[in-house]
C-alpha cells in the first residue's frame, strides 16, 4: 500500500482524536495541491464545513470522495454515507477499496443486508476481496446483519485474517445465541497465535449478556482478568446490561458500584443500562445520584440516557420529575416520548397520556408499537372505551402497525374493565394472533370484577392449558365461584390446585430507605426492626377504626397472595413496607413501595386511610400500575 493510501485509510477508520500528528500532517501534505476539502477536514474535523467545501468543489476526484465518505461514516451518519455512495456510483465513478469498508459499515449499522449483498457482488466482480480491510468489513457486515453463514464463508476464504475479522465472527455468533460457535472461533483464534484483545473479550461478554446468560458472561469477565486483561467501561457495561435485562436488578446495581470502585467512569450507555434496574427496584436515591452524575458529565442531554432517566423517574413514582426532565431534553426521540407517555399511563393519568400523544404527533415523532401499548392501556385505565377503539383503528390504518398480542391484551382489558365482557370475548375470538395468557388473564380478571361465571370458566380453561402452573388463575376462578355461592365448583377448583401441588405465589414488597432496598414478604419476621413495625401497625389499628376503616373480609376469602391468618394478623406485605417506610423517615417524606402482585382492594382502602392519618404521600407500584395515595384518596380514583 502506498503511503498516501495508508494515511487515508487511517484517517477514514480512526477517530479524529486518535490520529497522530504525523498522520494529520501527511494527510494535509497529500491534499495540499488545492484540495481544500482535506485540509479543512483535517484541521477542524467539522463535517458540515467539509461537506460545504465538497459541494463547492469544481472537480472531485476519487480521493475527495474517499475523504468525504470516510468522514461521514466516521461520524456515524450511515444514511448519508449510503446517499453519497449512490451519488458517486450515479456519476459512473467506481468506489475503491478505501470507500467500500465505510459503506459496508453503514450497511452493517443500518442492518441493510440487501445493500450489503449488492456491494459484495461488486467486490467479487472487481476482485477486491483480497483486500484485508474489505474482506474484514464484509465479514462484519454479514455478522451484524445476523447472516452468519455468509459471514463465515467470507471469513473462511480470507488468506489472512486480522483481529477485526475474528472479533466480528465471535461477536456475531455470541449475539445470535450461538455460544458454542463463538467459543470455537475464540479458541481457534488463539491456536493461530492471535491474542484476544479487549474487543474480543467484550464481544463475548456482551454476546452472553445479551442472550441472558449472565453466569457465563460473569465467568468470561473473570477469565479475562486472569488472562491479564483489565476490563474497561464497555466490559462492565455489557455485564450490567445483562443483569438488568435478566431482572437481576440488585446485582446490576452492585456491579455499577463495583465498577466505580475499580476506578472506571460510567459512560452514557452504562447509565442507560443501570437505570432500568433502579426503576425496577424503585431505588429513587440511586436514581437521583445517577441523575447528578449525568448532569455533571453532560449525559443528561444524551437522548438514550435521558430517556432512561425519564422512564426511571416515572417508575419511581416521580411523575413531576419525569416531566421536568423530559421538557429539558434538547433532543427527543420515540423512546423519550414512550417513556413519558407510559409514565402518565402508569400513574393513571389517561387524559395526560393522550394529550402527550397528540403533542408527539404534532412534533412529527413517529409512534411505534410501544407507544400504542401505552395509549391503549391509558384508555383502559381511564375507562375510555370509544377512544380505545379509535386508537386501535388509527394504529392499524394510519401507522400500519399490526396489532401485537400486547395490543390485543390491552383491548381485552379495556373492554373487560368497563364491563363489556361479551364484546371482549368476541374480540378474542377474532384476534389475528394467538391469544396468550395475558389476554385470557385479562378476561378472567374482568369476569371476577363483574361476576360473570360462564365466561370466567371459559377463560380459565384456556389459562389452565397455557400456564398450568400458575396458581393465581385457579384462585381467581375459585373466587368467582365462591362469590356466586357455587361452593361445589369452588371446592373442585381448590382440589385441582391441591392435586397439582400448586401454591400461591407469595406476595413481596420493597421499600427504599436511605439508599438501601428493604424487602418484606408476607408475615415477615426477619427484618431487624420487625417489632417496631408491628407495634406501628397495631397502634394504627385503633385510629383507623375511629376514622371509619372497616376491614373487607371479602378480600380474605379472595385473597390471591397469601394466607388468611397472616392477612387478619398484619395484612399483606405492602403494609409492612409502608409502616417501615414511615418509621424510618422524617415527617412528610413520601413513601415509595413496590409490590410483585396486584394490590388487593382491602390494602388499597387501608393505604388510603394511612395516607390521611400519617399525612404522607404513598406511592405503591404493583404488578399492574401505580397508585398515588394522598390525603385519603388514590390517583386511580378506585378504578384499577
Ligand atoms: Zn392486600
Ligand atoms: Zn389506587
Amino acid at each position: 500500500m502506498t503511503l498516501a493510501g495508508s494515511v487515508v485509510r487511517q484517517a477514514c477508520t480512526t477517530s479524529f482524536s486518535a490520529l497522530s500528528n504525523q498522520t494529520l500532517m501527511n494527510l494535509a501534505e497529500i491534499f495540499k495541491q488545492g484540495n481544500k476539502l482535506a485540509i479543512l477536514y483535517v484541521k477542524c474535523a467539522n463535517l458540515e464545513d467539509a461537506q460545504q467545501v465538497f459541494n463547492e468543489m469544481p472537480q472531485r476526484n476519487s480521493l475527495s470522495w474517499t475523504v468525504i465518505i470516510g468522514g461521514v461514516a466516521k461520524q456515524g451518519q450511515w444514511h448519508e454515507t449510503l446517499r453519497l455512495f449512490h451519488q458517486m456510483r450515479g456519476l459512473g465513478l467506481q468506489p475503491n477499496n478505501f470507500i467500500i469498508p465505510s459503506v459496508l459499515k453503514a450497511c452493517a449499522n443500518l442492518m441493510s443486508l440487501q445493500e450489503g449483498k449488492d456491494i459484495h457482488d461488486y467486490i467479487v466482480r472487481n476482485k477486491l476481496e483480497i483486500d484485508l480491510f474489505v474482506a474484514s468489513a464484509l465479514v462484519d457486515m454479514y455478522a451484524k446483519c445476523g447472516s452468519l453463514d455468509c459471514a463465515r464463508q467470507v471469513f473462511n476464504k480470507m488468506p489472512h485474517r486480522d483481529l477485526v475479522a475474528w472479533n466480528s465472527m465471535i461477536s456475531g455468533y455470541a449475539h445470535n445465541g450461538q455460544d458454542a460457535e463463538a467459543l470455537e472461533i475464540f479458541n481457534e483464534m488463539q491456536r493461530e497465535g492471535l491474542k484476544p484483545d479487549l474487543i474480543t473479550w467484550n464481544a463475548l461478554i456482551a454476546g452472553y449478556s445479551h442472550t441472558g446468560k449472565t453466569a457465563e458472561a460473569m465467568k468470561l469477565f473473570n477469565q479475562m482478568q486472569s488472562a491479564g486483561m483489565k476490563p474497561d467501561t464497555v466490559s462492565w457495561t455489557a455485564l450490567i446490561q445483562g443483569y438488568t435485562q435478566s431482572a437481576c436488578s440488585n446485582k446490576a446495581l452492585e456491579l455499577f458500584c463495583q465498577m466505580q470502585q475499580a476506578g472506571l467512569k460510567p459512560n452514557s450507555v452504562t447509565v442507560a443500562s443501570v437505570l432500568p434496574a433502579c426503576a425496577n427496584l424503585v431505588a429513587l436515591g440511586y436514581s437521583r445520584e445517577i441523575h447528578c452524575y449525568m448532569a455533571r458529565n453532560g449525559f443528561d442531554s444524551d437522548v438514550f440516557a435521558g430517556s432512561a432517566l425519564v422512564d426511571t423517574y416515572g417508575k419511581c413514582g416521580c411523575l413531576g420529575d419525569a416531566h421536568r426532565l423530559f421538557d429539558k431534553m434538547h433532543q427527543r426521540n420515540t423512546v423519550s416520548w414512550n417513556a413519558i407517555i407510559s409514565a402518565y399511563t402508569m400513574h393513571g393519568h389517561g387524559e395526560g397520556a393522550l394529550k402527550l400523544f397528540y403533542q408527539m404527533q404534532h412534533e412529527s415523532i413517529m409512534p411505534d408499537h410501544i407507544t400504542f401499548t401505552s395509549i391503549l392501556s391509558a384508555c383502559s385505565h381511564a375507562g375510555l372505551v370509544d377512544e380505545g377503539w379509535q386508537y386501535f383503528e388509527l394504529m392499524k390504518q394510519e401507522h400500519n402497525i399490526s396489532p401485537t398480542v400486547e395490543h390485543c391484551a390491552c383491548m381485552v382489558d379495556l373492554l373487560g374493565r368497563a364491563g363489556h365482557l361479551k364484546e371482549a370475548y368476541e374480540f378474542i375470538s377474532k384476534m389475528q394472533v394467538e391469544p396468550d395468557a395475558c389476554v385470557w388473564g385479562g378476561l378472567l380478571g374482568a369476569c371476577k370484577v363483574h361476576g360473570n361465571v360462564k365466561l370466567g370458566e371459559r377463560a380459565a380453561q384456556h389459562l389452565f392449558v397455557l400456564e398450568p402452573e400458575n396458581a393465581a388463575n385457579y384462585v381467581l376462578l375459585s373466587n368467582i365461584f365462591a362469590e356466586a355461592g357455587n361452593w361445589v365448583e369452588e371446592g373442585k377448583v381448590r382440589k385441582m390446585m391441591e392435586k397439582r401441588g400448586l401454591k400461591k405465589r407469595p406476595g413481596c414488597s420493597w421499600v427504599e430507605v436511605k439508599n438501601r432496598v428493604h424487602t418484606f414478604k408476607v408475615g415477615d419476621k426477619s427484618h431487624p426492626q420487625i417489632e417496631e413495625i408491628y407495634s406501628m401497625l397495631q397502634s394504627w389499628a385503633g385510629e383507623m377504626k375511629e376514622a371509619g376503616y372497616v376491614p373487607d373480609s371479602n378480600f380474605v376469602l379472595q385473597d390471591v397472595d397469601d394466607d388468611e391468618k397472616e392477612h387478619i394478623l398484619c395484612g399483606h406485605s405492602e403494609r409492612l413496607a409502608i409502616a417501615f417506610g414511615i418509621i424510618s423517615t422524617c415527617h412528610g417524606t413520601p413513601i415509595r413501595v413496590i409490590k410483585n402482585l396486584r394490590v388487593c382492594g382491602d390494602c388499597h382502602t387501608y393505604t388510603k386511610f394511612i395516607s390521611k392519618l400519617s399525612r404522607r404521600e404513598i406511592f405503591v407500584r404493583d404488578g399492574v400500575r401505580f397508585h398515588h395515595f394522598r390525603d385519603g384518596v388514590c390517583s386511580c380514583r378506585d378504578y384499577w
